[in-house]
């Protein structure tokens, strides 16, 4: 090939980029959608048990949720695009219309209603500390004085250390594997975030036998899911959505299928839990 061919070439390329480029965002504007629109959906890609990437691979409850109801609102799973959503930046994600919702271990919270719009509740977890197994001392938020704390950016178990346990030394990443990672490394000496999440870390493969979830939750974080402020249509679609899957009894199935695993028990007294009215 000389100098020129590969010029063509390049920019033959080039134009094929831009205009798969054009051609999607066109397709995947507005959450209406009709048929060959792919439907954006943020969830978490390093949470075994609830939003976890593997290759090409979507696996957890959020993501059996999340297609649940996508398909209940007319977009079938192979038009269903994954997109990475960490705590601090799904906000942003709804706002800016760089995805549909958000199924995401999202807890709903009157500050995040500021910004978006939620559905559900769908689930109920709580805030809950993971320490290495030969670890004694820490037993609860209470006993964490002075001693290294991982949390992540924006989510609520940041926030609540910070307001309830000032004598804690958070340090906030941008996953929770990270701060697995410092756990297991010693670089920290507890994580805190949803009974849910850390249950999935402590029985991974890689980490069995080397952590322990404390077992005492201390907050309730209840589920939503994220969609842009004010689409009251929408939620009430996916409020009824996640009601028929509650009553079909696959809400019960993905709860058994991606939390059994862990050997997570599920609090049956808030569980399967009533949605809140679309506002
Ligand atoms: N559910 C909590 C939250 O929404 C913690 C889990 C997370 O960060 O995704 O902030």
């Amino acid at each position: 090939m000389n100098v020129r061919q590969i010029g063509a070439v390049a920019a033959a390329s080039v134009l094929a980029l831009g205009l798969t480029a054009c051609g999607d965002s066109g397709k995947s504007s507005g959450s209406g959608g009709g048929s060959g629109a792919k439907f954006k959906v943020g969830i978490k890609f390093d949470q075994p048990g609830l939003g976890l990437k593997e290759g090409s691979k979507y696996t957890g409850f959020d993501v059996d949720v999340a297609t649940y109801v996508a398909k209940e609102l007319g977009h079938k799973a192979s038009d269903i695009q994954w997109v990475q959503a960490p705590s601090a930046q799904r906000e942003t994600l709804l706002s800016t219309g760089q995805v549909n919702m958000v199924v995401a271990t999202y807890s709903i919270t009157d500050a995040r209603k500021e910004k978006v719009s939620f559905a559900g509740p769908y689930f109920v977890a709580g805030q809950d500390l993971l320490v290495r197994s030969d670890e004694t001392a820490i037993t609860g938020p209470e006993t964490l004085t002075g001693k290294k704390l991982c949390s992540v950016t924006g989510s609520t178990p940041a926030q609540k250390i910070k307001a309830k346990y000032p004598g804690v030394q958070l340090q906030e990443f941008g996953t929770y594997s990270e701060c697995v990672a410092a756990l297991v490394s010693k670089g920290v000496d507890a994580v805190t975030t949803d009974n849910t999440i850390l249950a999935g870390y402590a029985s991974q493969a890689q980490y069995k036998g080397k952590l322990k979830v404390v077992g005492k939750p201390f907050s309730e974080e209840r589920y939503g899911i994220g969609l842009k402020k004010g689409d009251k249509a929408t939620c009430e679609k996916v409020n009824s959505a996640i009601a028929k899957m509650v009553s079909s009894g696959e809400w019960q199935k993905a709860v058994d299928a991606n939390l059994g695993p862990a050997g997570f028990k599920v609090d049956t007294a808030t569980n399967p839990p009533k949605q809140d009215p679309c506002t």
